[in-house]
């Protein structure tokens, strides 16, 4: 089984949501050409490997989108009114996939409220440094939890990680991340992602974004949590020793607001 086909069944888990399209294979001819970060100012233009494409190509998205994750969050402006996040997260056995562009939490078990809306939580993962910035300060890392409503919405909770103490959630987490690209570690080692968030889930910044990663499909409500969580200097490393430099660049806000809610 090649990469490509691999991807696409990573894909397909995604694919239960009918308002975004999560990949390419959503309506279209199923092209998911393979990508990378060093090349990702052009990804809009990627064709798919070997084959001749016509515009628009898979991921032409990433490229003339006007609603593009991720972005600057230092200009958000003080939120009147921000329905605030209601988070269940439940202990699960950890399923840890190495999908060739970062390390990824398959089959969590977890619920997301906010306002009428209820998300179930379908995968978190990985991403260093960190995609969202605040002003001059980025983070070494940030976890994207990835959420998707029965109504087609789609909401990804972000979190800053910083460098402090072991966080043993972290640790179970890279202990079973497999090494080798395209491959997933089924264990019997539960956790509960409650444990990488921080206490305060109340103050965040929200705005209307994208997927960070080809297709780069909008639609996405972004709520990236205001307090970091503390992660130890070796596990940063031994994150990177996998992924070192998986975070796409900043995205022009555009007509775009950034919301901050501070209660
Ligand atoms: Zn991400």
């Amino acid at each position: 089984m090649n990469k490509n086909t691999l991807s696409r069944i990573c894909a397909l888990t995604l694919s239960v949501l009918p308002g975004i399209a999560w990949s390419s294979e959503l309506g279209s001819g199923g092209y998911e050409p393979s990508w990378s970060y060093t090349e990702q100012d052009s990804w809009g233009e990627i064709t798919d490997d070997g084959v001749t494409v016509k515009p628009p190509y898979p991921y032409a998205v990433c490229g003339i989108g006007r609603a593009q994750s991720p972005v600057n969050l230092a200009d958000a402006a003080q939120a009147k009114f921000v329905n605030g996040l209601t988070i269940w997260y439940r202990w699960a056995p950890l399923v840890v996939e190495n999908n060739g562009h970062t390390i990824k939490v398959d089959s969590p078990s977890g619920k997301l409220f906010i306002g009428n809306d209820e998300y179930k939580l379908l995968q978190y993962h990985f991403h260093a440094p960190s995609e969202h910035v605040i002003g001059q300060t980025k983070f070494p890392m940030e976890i994207h939890f990835v959420h998707g409503a029965a109504n087609g919405k789609a909401a990804v909770v972000g979190v800053l990680l910083k460098e402090g103490r072991d966080n043993p959630a972290f640790q179970s987490i890279l202990d079973n991340a497999p090494e080798t690209k395209y491959t997933t570690n089924t264990t019997g080692v539960s956790v509960n992602p409650r444990w990488l968030l921080p206490l305060r889930l109340n103050r965040f910044y929200t705005y209307a974004g994208s997927l960070t990663t080809p297709p780069c499909s909008e639609g996405i409500n972004w709520y990236v949590l205001s307090d970091p969580v503390e992660v130890s200097a070796a596990q940063i490393q031994q994150f990177q020793q996998l992924y070192s430099d998986n975070a796409r660049h900043l995205q022009p806000l555009n007509e775009r607001t950034v919301s901050r809610r501070s209660r």
